[in-house]
């Protein structure tokens, strides 16, 4: 009976088929392997993780008693270099979700020629209802436990969705204490103090609000002209808001897990962000606040989703208003969505190159810790800009010559390189 309750549960919190992002990314990856004329034995290699780790995580809470927390580490690829990838704390973590965002994070690296392929990790669990402390043991328990399988030329962690530099830095600590030297390029997204990069926090967003310029030009727009929605107000969502405000936008709306806020004048962005918690919220505090789902049809130019995966579905991408939806968060259409909006012949720009600017910088601190060496915030935003506007302008140029999406374009671009190692490398 156990048995069966726990089946039936496990069943009810699967996702509907199509919004499985593993087998939705899987589909991609076929289409980008059969346009570059590649054999099945490629697509077998490259639609699953090469590598998959399952944890078991016991760790002592506040209260004395012992909570086990699962815990996955997955590494997609490894033909171009050492993986790399973040690492979310979030109840909804799964294996799927967890593998689909390691291909992922391959295909960011494809497209910006980062030394690398990509990795991710989990685990599931809510930081939300944690101490501090609790969230210290568990961090160094997941490091206890992944150990075997990461280091600083073997797979390099970074943070994700609920996780931020006091993560990186115990997770640092307590590889460093493993090893018995200190490494500091095993983990990005450090603080500066402990070998971070200069603009790395801010990175992801402006990395998407380059993204979301370069497409704006390629419509004839200009900055000064949008109005924005940003949904979610995370790290990324947050300084999405900021930079785009600072750019000359108008951010008419942002959002938070308990709803959004809508003012066609413009919001106090300033004002928003001194409100936010450490987890993003700011919504408690307002009033007027809509729910999620009248959040994402509200009037805008620009729709910036900045929080998890499968918010624009088939239910609301014919009531979308927007005419550029920039993927700040990983997976946040479904294809179903995707389809109706290429239809309406509205520019999506991709998760893999809209939100890359984050692992971009990634790259630039492990490249600064190893050579000991650090850059002014000036070169890290130049270096990033100058790699975002050619990925943005050779994924437009792509879809154009092949006729496709920006997204099967972005893949055709992303997975070529892991493809080509694979080949020289002799594995298929
Ligand atoms: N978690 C981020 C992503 O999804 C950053 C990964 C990294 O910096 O390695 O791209």
């Amino acid at each position: 009976m156990a048995n069966l309750n726990k089946r039936l549960i496990v069943g009810a919190n699967m996702p509907a088929p199509s919004e499985n992002v593993l087998t939705n990314t899987q589909k991609v990856i076929r289409d980008a392997l059969d346009r570059l004329g590649y054999e099945s034995a490629m697509y077998d290699l490259l639609s699953e993780p090469m590598r998959v780790l399952t944890v078991q995580i016991p760790v002592r809470m506040d209260d004395g008693r012992t909570q086990v927390f699962t815990g996955y580490r997955a590494q997609h690829n490894d033909a171009t270099g050492p993986t790399k990838g973040g690492v979310r704390f979030h109840p909804d973590v799964t294996l799927d979700e967890v593998k689909a965002l390691s291909i992922w994070m391959s295909i960011k690296c494809g497209i910006f020629n980062l030394p690398y392929g990509g990795a991710k990790g989990g685990i599931v669990c809510d930081p939300r209802t944690m101490s501090l402390a609790e969230q210290e043991r568990l961090a160094r328990g997941y490091v206890r436990a992944i150990s075997q399988i990461v280091g600083p030329a073997k797979d390099i962690p970074a943070p994700d969705v609920y996780t931020n530099p006091q993560i990186m830095s115990w997770m640092y600590d307590e590889y460093s204490h493993i090893r018995e030297y200190d490494s500091p390029g095993f983990i990005t997204g450090k603080p500066l103090v402990l070998g971070g990069s200069r603009g790395r926090e801010q990175a992801t967003a402006l990395g998407v609000c380059i993204a979301m310029r370069e497409a704006a030009h390629h419509l004839g727009k200009e900055v000064a002209d949008l109005r924005i929605l940003v949904q979610g107000f995370g790290n990324v969502g947050s300084n999405v808001a900021r930079i785009a405000h600072s750019m000359g936008a108008k951010v008419v709306g942002i959002s938070d897990a308990g709803g959004g806020v809508y003012n066609e004048s413009g919001l106090d962005i300033p004002a928003l962000l001194e409100m936010r918690d450490s987890f993003g919220m700011v919504t408690t505090q307002l009033s007027n606040v809509m729910s999620n789902e009248d959040f994402l049809v509200q009037p805008c130019d620009v729709l910036i989703p900045a929080a998890l995966e499968n918010q624009i579905t088939s239910k609301n991408a014919n009531d979308i208003k927007a005419s550029i939806v920039i993927e700040a968060a990983n997976g946040p259409t479904t294809p179903e969505a995707d389809e109706i909006l290429q239809q309406r012949g509205i520019l999506v720009v991709p998760d893999v190159l809209a939100n890359a600017g984050g692992v971009t910088v990634s790259y630039f601190e492990w490249v600064q810790n190893n050579q000991g060496f650090y850059w002014t915030e000036d070169e890290v935003n130049s270096r990033l800009e100058e790699k975002m506007v050619a990925s943005v302008q050779q994924i437009l140029d792509t879809a154009e010559r092949y006729q496709v999406s920006p997204r099967l374009a972005a893949y055709i671009v992303g997975i070529r390189p892991f493809a080509e190692a694979i080949r020289w490398r002799g594995w298929v």
